[in-house]
């Protein structure tokens, strides 16, 4: 008989686990929407509403062998895990991937995608009237939503406020600043080295004026604050040893386990990897969660077997509407051509609804 894996979110992260694992185990994916989000476009979807549609994704049959189960999840134990309606899965092996929130309308808060729809047509209706816009936040969100409003609305004025000295300071300084140059030319203010100090929401988008700690004062009829993802974790604290860490995000060992349950792991936004909250991250954690649960399967211990190494200079590709950008590859700064054709023009959708079965 097939050892039982049980998988507690159908993100990215859940979804591409469950569909390595699916020929080698009996798999359980247990995730209360009924659509998949697909975060990459969820910032288009603000300035072109229409693409919402495509961008929900309904679960297909993904699966060959394993289930989807419509659920929440309530519990977890050494034996499985418990949902909401007081039903039980039990497996040999538990991944929990139930990753992170982020400000409104970007990702769901919680299951319930037809409020989703009506937050995303309430904010872009809040959009349409606006006639300036200030972005709290300038990481990868706050960057592409700029570049989009830029790109698909360009009467707005737009300013973009970070608290660091430039743009992705973390990536070599060619990549930041050719992205800062091509915002500016397209019109968007950009602010550096400064905090805004009365933010009235960490979540919602409101009007405003905003106070700087560099004194400047700016007004706008809409305050996107961007200020990153927030890990979504409360399923694990009731588990032995469990430390959150910065963003929410569970602490994790060598190899992926939050707690000191041997059978538990944690892929994905949730886990503090040493890897950003990035789906590219994912291209890396779950090839080697896949290989190392295939060998645990097997019967050899988690600890023979090779840690999670976080993956140094990640890439990263940020898109400043379908034709614009620049991506942070190899070590290399690549321009608008490339990232148009690897994200901007599709925003890896055809690949995800593939992946999904919904197409
Ligand atoms: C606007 C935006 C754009 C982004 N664009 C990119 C991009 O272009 N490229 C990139 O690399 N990264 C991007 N990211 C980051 C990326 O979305 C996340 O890193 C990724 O979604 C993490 O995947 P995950 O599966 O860990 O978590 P999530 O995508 O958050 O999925 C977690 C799933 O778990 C489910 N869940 C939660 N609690 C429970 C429970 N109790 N029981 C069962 N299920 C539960 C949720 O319903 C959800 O479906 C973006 C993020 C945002 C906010």
């Amino acid at each position: 008989m097939s050892k039982r894996i049980v998988i507690v979110g159908g993100g990215p992260a859940g979804t591409q686990l469950a569909r390595a694992l699916d020929d080698v185990a009996d798999v359980t994916l247990i995730e209360p929407r009924s659509h998949f989000v697909h975060a990459p476009a969820m910032i288009r979807t603000l300035v072109t509403p229409e693409l919402l549609e495509r961008a929900l994704i309904p679960y297909g049959a993904y699966l060959k062998r394993g289930r989807h189960l419509r659920g929440k999840a309530v519990a977890v134990d050494e034996g499985g895990v418990t949902l909401d309606d007081g039903s039980r899965v039990e497996g040999d092996v538990i991944v929990i991937a139930t990753g992170s929130e982020n400000a409104t309308p970007f990702k769901p808060k919680g299951a319930d995608i037809e409020a989703f729809r009506a937050e995303v047509a309430r904010v872009h209706g809040m959009l349409e009237a606006a006639r300036s816009v200030a972005i709290v936040g300038a990481g990868a969100v706050g960057t592409e939503l700029a570049g989009e409003i830029a790109h698909f609305m360009p009467e707005k004025a737009v300013t973009l406020i970070s608290d660091q000295p430039s743009l992705f300071p973390d990536k070599p300084a060619r990549f930041g600043r050719a992205l800062a140059k091509k915002l500016q030319a397209a019109g968007v203010k950009l602010v550096f080295g400064a905090r805004a100090e009365n933010l009235e929401s960490l979540s919602e988008p409101y009007a405003g004026r905003l106070r700087l700690t560099n004194g400047e004062e700016i007004e706008a009829d809409l305050i996107f604050p961007t200020i990153g993802s927030r890990a979504v974790t409360d399923l694990l604290d009731a588990l032995p040893g469990v430390e959150k860490v910065s963003a929410n995000r569970v602490k994790v060992d060598p190899w992926l386990r939050p707690s000191s349950l041997p059978n538990v792991f944690a892929v994905g936004d949730i886990a503090d990897t040493g890897d950003g909250m990035s789906i590219i991250s994912l291209s890396r954690q779950v090839p080697w969660l896949a290989k190392t649960l295939k060998a645990v399967l097997k019967g050899r211990a988690v600890e023979s077997l090779k840690p999670y190494a976080k993956w140094k200079n990640a890439p990263i590709l940020v898109p400043l509407g379908p034709e614009k950008g620049n991506t942070f590859l190899g070590g290399l700064t690549l321009g608008d051509w490339a990232t148009s054709r690897m994200k901007g023009r599709g925003l890896f959708l055809a690949r995800r609804r593939k992946e999904l079965a919904a197409d």
